[in-house]
């Protein structure tokens, strides 16, 4: 699994600021963040584009 934010949906990156998490995404804390409180929502299938998600993701 070489994308990062697949590592990162199903738990393989360590240290992760989880905030939720179910059985289609994992949300996480961003390590750069833009404001207080920026969350990253990653899908735990990859996709390479937002319109690309199944309904159920979305
Ligand atoms: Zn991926």
């Amino acid at each position: 699994m070489d994308c990062l934010g697949c590592r990162i949906a199903n738990g393989i990156e360590p240290d992760l600021n989880l905030i939720y998490e179910n059985e289609f995404v994992t949300c996480v804390l961003d390590i750069g963040p833009f404001n207080e409180g920026h969350v990253l929502i990653l899908p735990k299938q990859h996709y390479l584009d937002i319109e690309e998600l199944d309904s159920n993701t979305a």
